[in-house]
């Protein structure tokens, strides 16, 4: 009998379960067995955790089974330490995995805050709590004016307009997809005032032009990501932030059998240099290391990832949304659609992430991304 070649892909998110259907299902590697560490009960759209913290939708994620191909052992736990020497994968409550190839995938969560957060669906629960529980007329303050602070500022303002709602951040609206026009005027028309100033990480306190003031009501933390130190804690070969460095190929240098995907990694050199923390890189970047997997279970060389951009998408609540076109390296293009149709348009591609994720659990290898700036791979 064959023995199998055992894979096991740590994060059951965008980046992790699209590598895990990909090499589950493959028909260029059928002795391939799949394991999917992850502590979630379901599948978790971590993209609409902002209406799920601001209470405008029910917990968004999906059952495992919608997502994932029925080949792929999923092991609810969270990974505790990567042996690479060993190769296992040491879990929290349970047995020890071992793997030939491990796919890394653990994503991204906040920076370390008692404040309010929305990045996981823990943190994102006590912040709904502790908006429903808030009086009318109380204050909340976002910190950042990024993708994530104008998301969460307009769902907050539709679930409680009754709320004083302010957005604070060193430049205003200076984000390259939050600056534009369009969507200040939402955030006016909902009542969200922004601000030029500083939100203390550990106090919520307030510093402007005109001064310090204490923290309001509610304060939700929205800058900058952070990742878990588990590769670091590993000895794997990390960035300054933590994150896994890996080459063209999602490889990491020096350990041929680990590889790595989405937020939770660093992609060294030109091919990797516009890459930003998001579902759009996660996507290709899980299909990528599961082909990178294959080429060279069957000896062939693997290919550098060519990852490109089309859309920046906003949610700006109650079917409002912003959409900008950008180029293959994420910069703008001169045309987006905001308002309703905005919303829309939004709508469908947070849909399509579920069904591009469900397709390659049905056929394998049928994922397919834009390609990415031209760049020189060093
Ligand atoms: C509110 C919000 C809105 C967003 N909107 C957009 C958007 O519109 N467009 C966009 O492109 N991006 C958006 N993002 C960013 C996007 O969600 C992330 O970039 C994307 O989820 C990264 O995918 P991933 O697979 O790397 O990680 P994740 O989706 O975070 O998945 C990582 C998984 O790994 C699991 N995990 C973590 N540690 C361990 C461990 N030790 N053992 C086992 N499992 C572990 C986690 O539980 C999680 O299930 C948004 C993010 C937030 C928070």
């Amino acid at each position: 009998m064959t023995e199998k070649t055992r894979v096991v892909v740590l994060g059951g998110g965008y980046a992790g379960v699209m590598a895990a259907n990909r090499l589950a299902g493959s028909r260029r590697a059928p002795a391939v067995e799949v394991t999917l560490v992850d502590p979630g009960p379901r599948f978790m759209e971590r993209i609409r955790l902002h209406a799920f913290a601001a209470g405008t939708r029910t917990e968004p994620g999906v059952d495992w089974a919608e997502v994932l191909h029925p080949q792929v052992r999923h092991l609810q736990t969270r990974a505790v330490g990567i042996d690479s020497d060993h190769r296992t994968v040491a879990l929290a409550h349970r047995e020890p995995v071992h793997f030939d190839w491990l796919i890394y995938a653990a994503g991204s969560g906040e920076q370390s805050t008692p404040l309010l957060s929305v990045t996981s669906p823990t943190v994102a629960r006590r912040t709904r709590d502790a908006i429903a529980g808030l009086p009318p007329g109380a204050t909340v303050t976002i910190a950042g004016a990024g993708p994530t602070g104008v998301e969460v500022a307009c769902a907050v303002a539709v679930s409680r307009p009754d709320l004083v709602i302010t957005v604070v951040a060193p430049a205003g609206l200076a984000n390259p997809l939050t600056a534009h026009p369009a969507v200040a005027r939402r955030l006016h028309h909902l009542n969200v005032t922004v601000e030029d100033g500083r939100v203390d990480r550990a106090s919520g306190a307030v510093t402007t032009a005109v001064g310090r003031r204490p923290a309001g009501q509610a304060t939700i933390w929205t800058v900058g990501l952070a990742v878990a130190r588990l590769a670091a804690d590993s000895g794997l070969p990390v960035t300054d932030d933590g994150r896994l460095m890996v080459d063209a190929t999602l490889t990491v240098p020096g350990h041929p059998r680990i590889l790595g995907a989405g937020d939770a990694v660093a992609v060294q050199g030109g091919a990797g240099r516009h890459l930003r923390a998001s579902c759009a890189s996660a996507l290709p970047m899980g299909a990528h290391a599961a082909d990178t997997v294959l080429a060279r279970l069957a000896g062939t060389t693997p290919d550098a990832i060519d990852i490109g951009y089309l859309l920046q998408c906003l949610d700006l609540g109650a079917g409002h949304g912003h959409v900008q076109a950008v180029h293959p390296d994420d910069a703008a293009r001169p045309w987006a659609v905001a308002g309703r149709a905005g919303g829309w348009t939004k709508e469908q591609v947070c849909r399509k992430t579920i069904a591009w994720l469900a397709r390659e659990a049905r056929r394998p290898g049928s994922f397919t991304w834009p390609s990415g700036p031209a760049v020189s791979v060093d």
